[in-house]
Formats: structure tokens, C-alpha cells, sequence
């Protein structure tokens, strides 16, 4: 736990998050300034700030569950597309430095874009995490 990481507080209960799912390892959450309808975050519980510092077992535990998400995103939201992509260290354009992984429905014709730039309606974040969560299948 990292005092003044917002990921690690999320993970902690200490800040707010429309949370997906959680497991021993990870927790997804919709991210806060969505790039498109349903834009999932896949975090490790524990910290490591990018793919050179987390443990290979927190990364394929994030790459087990993102999976799901996919599929819960494909029977939740029926997009075209869905975009899967991490960034490592500020000039990849990181800007939160605690690992995770971008799972953004995209339609044909979107704009491809890596970061939102208005916070999402708090009501409609809400109502797709519960319909995510939902169409999520037991593993
Ligand atoms: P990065 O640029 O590091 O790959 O992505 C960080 C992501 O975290 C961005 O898409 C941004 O919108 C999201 N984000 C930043 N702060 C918060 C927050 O407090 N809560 C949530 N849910 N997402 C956040
Ligand atoms: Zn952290």
C-alpha cells in the first residue's frame, strides 16, 4: 500500500470507485474519465508502478480477469471492438503509476484515444458496472 497512490486507496476501500470484481490478486473498476461507454481498469492489489515492478503472478492474474472482462464487456455492451492496452513510465503516457490495464469498447469509426478527458456521469458509471458485473460468467 502506497499512501498517496489513488489505485492502492481504491484497492484499500479509502477512496471511491465504481468497482466490476475483485479476487484474491485484483480488483477492476470503471475508470473515472472514460475513454467510451464501459471503460474497465484492471489493477494488481499490490503495488508495483509498471511491467518493469509487478510480480509475473499479479500479471497474469490481471491478464486471467481481463479476459473475462472481454467477454463480460463483449455480452454487457456489444461492441465492435475492444481496445487492451498498458503504459509504462510518462513518456509512454502513463499518468498513474501503479500498474493496470485498459479494457475500452470501441465501435467501428471512434476515435482511437488512450485517456478520456471529462469524468464519466457518476450515475451511468454506476449502472455499467452493475451491468458488467453482471454478465460476467463464474469461473
Ligand atoms: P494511464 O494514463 O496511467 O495509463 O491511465 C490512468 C487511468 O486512470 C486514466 O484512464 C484515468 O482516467 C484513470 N484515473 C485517474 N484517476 C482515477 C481515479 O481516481 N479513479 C478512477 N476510477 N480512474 C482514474
Ligand atoms: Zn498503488
Amino acid at each position: 500500500m502506497v499512501a498517496d497512490c489513488i489505485f492502492c486507496r481504491i484497492v484499500a476501500g479509502d477512496a471511491p470507485a465504481h468497482r466490476v470484481h475483485e479476487d484474491e490478486r485484483t480488483l477492476t473498476f470503471m475508470d473515472l474519465f472514460p475513454v467510451g461507454e464501459g471503460h474497465l481498469l484492471v489493477v494488481p492489489k499490490k503495488h508495483g508502478e509498471n511491467l518493469f515492478e509487478v510480480e509475473v503472478e499479479d500479471l497474469l492474474a490481471v491478464m486471467e480477469v481481463s479476459k473475462r472482462m472481454a467477454h463480460a464487456l463483449r455480452r454487457a455492451l456489444a461492441p465492435d471492438g475492444i481496445g487492451v492496452h498498458q503504459l509504462n513510465g510518462a513518456a509512454a503516457g502513463q499518468t498513474v503509476f501503479h500498474y493496470h490495464m485498459h479494457l475500452i469498447p470501441r465501435n467501428q469509426g471512434d476515435p482511437i484515444a488512450l485517456h478520456g478527458r471529462t469524468e464519466g456521469d457518476p450515475a451511468r458509471l454506476a449502472e455499467l458496472a452493475v451491468l458488467i458485473s453482471r454478465a460476467l460468467e463464474p469461473c
